[in-house]
């Protein structure tokens, strides 16, 4: 049996959000007889500390993964490997457009919005030299399908858009399609669980997955946590982490007392339809079909019992 994880960006401090999905994707994991992983999603930004935080927080409510949290930046290696399989069978073109260049160009009537339109497609080598002169290159995929469809546990099968996406930034770093794809081969991850925004990406994943000879993982998208305001839950919203909640807080006036990491494993859980007294409960009473389909919404402060 192969792998779940959970695949924190080491931004800042997990809200409730996150810690929600992360207890979801352990339940997920360990009630199919996976292991479960924990990646730190570092190639685009991290914050100092935040890694630390986040691993802490994810042990404070009890979550036990295998081994030791990776980097996405101590596997250059492995994204190198890849990117040379995908240039050698001809899958790999420069783009040079900015986002303006991508907003203002003609589009086929057939280009679905958010695709990527071509342009770069086919340029004539004169003009690419040319062009590499003025900025450099993104690397994109030279996909032979528009489309794909990817099975879902929670939504069935879902069919999406698939482009030309670009695979290594023009800042030389692998974007986030292909780093995730290439870090779950290598991890031997074959579930992902994640929240339900990310749904759309799931058919380029997976497409690119099948060009690199990896299997296509099993899928589940899971409702996100919102704020009063049907948003998506974020750090201005309050008191949404561990930390926050660590102390007594005053909110429009009223004193709450400070809720320490069971009780919010607890909130989480019961927010699932869970037995919240424990994860081996909890996971004891597991059953995918029975999840919640809609958003969490947290539109009171948490408070203690
Ligand atoms: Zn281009």
């Amino acid at each position: 049996m192969g792998y779940g994880r959970y695949a924190p960006s080491p931004s800042g401090e997990l809200h409730l959000g996150n810690l929600r999905t992360a207890l979801l994707a352990w339940l997920f994991a360990r009630s199919t007889g996976r292991g479960f992983l924990l990646r730190i999603e570092d190639l685009d930004r991290a914050r100092a500390g935040a890694e630390e935080a986040q691993l802490r927080d994810l042990a404070a409510i009890g979550l036990t993964w295998d081994g030791v949290a990776k980097r996405q930046t101590d596997r250059s290696a492995g994204y190198a490997d890849a990117l040379d399989r995908l240039r050698a069978a001809g899958l790999l073109y420069e783009c040079f457009c900015t986002r303006r260049d991508i907003s203002e160009a003609p589009r086929a009537p057939h280009t679905p919005p958010g695709a990527y339109p071509g342009t770069c497609r086919d340029l004539p080598p004169t003009e690419r030299d040319a062009r590499r002169a003025e900025r450099p290159a993104a690397l994109r995929l030279r996909s032979d399908v528009v489309q794909f469809t990817v099975r879902d546990l929670l939504h069935g099968e879902y069919t999406g858009v698939v482009d030309d996406f670009v695979i290594v930034r023009n800042d030389g770093v692998p974007a986030y399609n292909f780093a995730v794809v290439v870090d779950d081969r290598l991890q031997g991850v074959d579930q992902v669980v994640r929240g339900d925004d990310l749904l759309s990406s799931a058919p380029r994943q997976a497409y690119l997955a099948t060009l690199l000879d990896a299997p296509v993982p099993e899928y589940a998208h899971v409702p996100l946590v919102l704020n009063a305001d049907g948003k998506r839950l974020a750090k201005r919203d309050g008191a949404v982490t561990l930390g926050d909640l660590s102390t007594t807080r005053v909110v429009d006036g009223v004193e709450y007392d400070a809720v320490g990491p069971d009780r919010v494993r607890e909130v989480l859980l019961e927010s699932l339809g869970l037995p919240g007294g424990s994860l081996a409960a909890a996971l004891e009473a597991f059953d995918p079909a029975a999840l919640p389909r809609e958003p969490w919404i947290l539109d009171s402060p948490l408070t203690g019992v």
